[in-house]
């Protein structure tokens, strides 16, 4: 599934409000579509486009399913009602201020309008994110703003040289829109380095740089192309909870990376996880799928930064990981959590390395690197990836039965590993 997202915005940083419209266009639309949007945000217009002309679209909101807790918004259905279209399309225009999460829900703020900075992702919902968390999606996004701010977005920049309205485009699927902004005035904008954002938060960040860039070919180098060919930008935000996220080159992270020289190897680690997502990005995270991305980013990104540093760093992270996975006391099966549980960090990203840790030594370090070098091209290439895939391949590859193993831990539940 994948729909296709024209968006028009204007955004004023002063007054917090973002108003927008557009289309989007749904292949093969269900009876009801269902999408989740902020709920500081209000709809003023939801139109049908039809050979007939346009037709008033029922739009209301509804529970018929948990909005998923990574989004911070409400559930809204788009009544369609007319099986066996070949696709239809949405006009639409929504305003608004984009709320925090409310305080029960314990989420941290990943997406705001502040009059130094502004952060939109999916977390946000300041689009309508489709609520079936497998739509990947095309766009446009044309956005006006402030005459001197600068921007960054997932897409790939059209913005002709006068003009003061901002466009990019991505025809690739992809799985967000993103948007950042702020003053130029603030901004740290150097095409040499990998880091983009405020001034002052930069500056302690630029001694990673050529550390990073290494990496990053040392990861080629193994893992084939990149699923985009846009560069790798590491996006520095102020928000100080909620970590890291990674779309199409773009990696989105909040608060910057420590640059104590006692943290090196783990910071190193942390960044090459993030890239790692760039061919790592295809499993569902509406299901347990998602441990193959996670585990793979964790796994990859640790063999590497061993490699880069040329020290114990992969034997030490096996150590430490089997510890801090039994400081956790009980934790539910892989199989059994999806992302959106607290669990899930530390079932796929602790049980998750370690189960690959596991097979590597089963099948043989470099054998079983050269195989995640092989899936690696085709996760890339592929609309989605399972857990299932990803254990054939192996087993086919390797020509040894690795299911048994596998099964055991995926249903593994309780302290530490089976
Ligand atoms: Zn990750």
């Amino acid at each position: 599934m994948s729909n296709d997202y024209v968006l028009q915005c204007s955004i004023d940083p002063r007054k917090g409000k973002l108003s927008v419209k557009g289309t989007i266009t749904i292949p093969a639309p269900p009876k009801n579509a269902l999408f989740i949007l902020n709920r500081g945000l209000g709809w003023t217009k939801t139109i049908r486009r039809t050979a007939m002309g346009n037709i008033a679209l029922d739009v209301y909101q509804t529970d018929e399913m948990e909005v998923p807790r990574l989004y911070n918004g409400n559930l809204w259905a788009f009544q369609i009602d007319e099986p066996d279209l070949d696709e239809i399309v949405i006009e639409i225009e929504y305003s608004g201020q984009i709320h925090p999460p409310v305080k029960e829900s314990e989420m941290p703020t990943m997406g705001y309008i502040k009059q130094d900075f502004i952060e939109l992702a999916c977390y946000s919902a300041w689009y309508p994110v489709p609520a079936n968390m497998e739509t990947h999606l095309f766009f446009d996004v044309i956005l006006k703003g402030p005459k001197d701010w600068t921007w960054k977005s997932n897409g790939i920049l059209k913005k002709s040289e006068n003009s003061s309205e901002w466009h990019w485009q991505q025809r690739s699927l992809v799985n967000d829109i993103i948007v950042v902004g702020l003053p130029e005035r603030d901004a740290h904008i150097d095409p040499e380095s990998l880091f983009w954002g405020p001034n002052g938060m930069i500056g302690s960040q630029k001694v990673l740089d050529t550390d990073v860039r290494r990496l990053r070919t040392l990861l080629e180098d193994w893992l084939g192309p990149r699923v985009t060919e846009e560069p790798i930008r590491f996006i520095i935000t102020p928000r100080e909870l909620g970590g890291a996220y990674t779309r199409a080159g773009l990696i989105v992270v909040g608060g910057g990376y420590p640059t104590d020289a006692k943290l090196r190897r783990q910071v190193l680690q942390a960044m090459s996880h993030e890239i790692c997502h760039d061919w790592f990005c295809k499993a569902s995270v509406r299901n347990y799928d998602n441990w193959v991305d996670e585990a793979l980013a964790e796994y990859c990104s640790i063999i590497v930064t061993n490699d880069y540093l040329k020290d114990d760093f992969l034997d030490w992270r096996v150590k430490t990981t089997r510890e801090k996975l039994e400081k956790q006391g009980h934790v539910p099966s892989i199989r059994s959590l999806t992302r959106d549980q607290d669990e899930s960090y530390a079932a796929y990203y602790f049980r998750g390395f370690l189960l690959l840790n596991e097979l590597s030594e089963k099948i043989g370090r470099n054998l079983f690197r050269d195989i995640i070098g092989e899936f690696a091209r085709l996760s890339v290439k592929s609309d989605t990836v399972t857990s299932d895939m990803f254990l054939d391949f192996i087993e086919e590859k390797s020509g040894t039965k690795i299911h048994e193993v596998a099964d055991l831990w995926l249903d593994f539940e309780g302290t530490g590993i089976p």
